[in-house]
């Protein structure tokens, strides 16, 4: 979900970008227009995170998926120990990925045999102090997982996929090795990926990355090594703007927590709908739950969607409902859903 403003705001400069005659996609990337919005959208990220000088900001392709192989490339040696921790669907790609480029992929954690039902526990810094990275996903989307904490890791450097919640909460980055995030769920359309490393981490290894993925040349480019996603990376600025007005992170973590404390307890109070993750594990950000049979998830479904209630499929992977509190989600969305689900219990249950 993209903040309607934004959308707006896009559709009025469609086809003539701060009176250059032309439409952002038409304009060169090279170009002095161009550049100073690159540039904008960059600091305006680094303001909302309060990321440190110390620390590149890369606006990268290839999605969160181009990542889980760009990290082992740039980071890792063939021969290097890696940590991962498994909290569902989407460590598992990540680890699957490194696995491909480097011998040792240590899993420290999984909370895989429970189900995924918790984010797991992970060990302390002995148990993978030989890697030179532990990878974590903050927030399971599929899920509906979320780290409240980050885990521990000593001298080892923290990498967080926060492809579903970066810019949902307060972040201490020099905490970070690296985080990343493709962008659509949360910071814009699809097509540009946020990273952002301390530069420390760079060239401790020679880097193995294809150049479009190398941190070292796209950060020596200004991420323009080749043709970037302009056009993503230019609605990506709007949303930081928009988000800046809106109170910035403090105001969209207070956000994500009432609209999904709103859901969960609409959720728990039911004995109709059900959310079987552990609450401390919970995620503000995608919440899934199901109904008694499949038949009534359907039903809930298509009278959802002709009440305007859209986009509450659970992931293809494993059924159920699913409904995401992306920041661009106003509190009265959430609103809606709540009566909506009473009204539908009420009829059905
Ligand atoms: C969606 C998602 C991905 C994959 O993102 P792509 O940009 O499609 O590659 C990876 N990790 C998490 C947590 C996600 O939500």
């Amino acid at each position: 979900m993209l903040p309607s403003a934004v959308l707006e705001e896009a559709q009025e400069e469609l086809l003539d970008f701060r009176g250059s005659g032309m439409s952002v996609m038409e304009i060169s990337h090279r170009s002095a227009l161009y550049q100073e919005l690159a540039h904008d959208a960059e600091s305006r990220l680094r303001r909302l995170l309060l990321i440190p000088d110390d620390y590149r900001v890369l606006f990268l392709q290839g999605g969160a998926t181009g990542q889980f192989a760009a990290i082992p490339l740039n980071l890792a040696a063939a021969e290097s120990t890696v940590a991962y921790v498994d909290s569902g669907i989407w460590a598992m790609k990540a680890i699957d990925e490194a696995k491909r480029f480097v011998s040792t992929v240590h899993v420290v954690a999984s909370s895989r045999r429970e189900g995924y039902l918790s984010v797991p526990q992970v060990p302390a810094e002995g148990a993978f102090r030989d890697a030179r990275y532990l990878h974590y996903t903050a927030n399971e989307t599929i899920g509906g997982l979320e780290f409240q904490v980050p885990p521990e890791t000593g001298a080892v450097p923290l990498i967080a996929d926060m492809s579903s919640n970066l810019l949902t909460r307060v972040l201490d980055i020099p905490r970070y090795g690296l985080i990343y995030a493709g962008a659509q769920k949360n910071l814009g359309p699809a097509g540009v990926t946020v990273v952002i490393v301390r530069e420390a981490l760079l060239g401790e290894v020679p880097s193995r990355a294809p150049a479009i993925l190398d941190y070292v040349r796209q950060s020596l480019e200004g991420s323009m090594l080749n043709t970037p996603a302009t056009y993503p990376w230019y609605l990506l600025g709007k949303v930081l703007l928009w988000l800046e007005s809106r109170g910035g992170v403090p105001e969209m973590e207070r956000e994500s927590l009432r609209k999904s404390d709103l859901l969960y307890s609409a959720i728990d109070g039911s004995g109709f709908y059900a959310n079987s993750i552990r609450p401390d594990s919970r995620s503000r950000i995608n919440v899934p739950f199901t109904l008694p049979t499949p038949a009534l998830e359907r039903r809930f479904l298509d009278e959802a969607a002709a009440q305007g209630l859209r986009n509450l499929e659970g992931h293809r992977s494993v059924g159920g409902l699913r409904a995401s509190l992306y920041n661009a989600m106003p509190f009265e969305g959430v609103t809606a859903l709540v009566r909506f689900m009473a009204d539908f219990e009420a009829r059905h249950g």
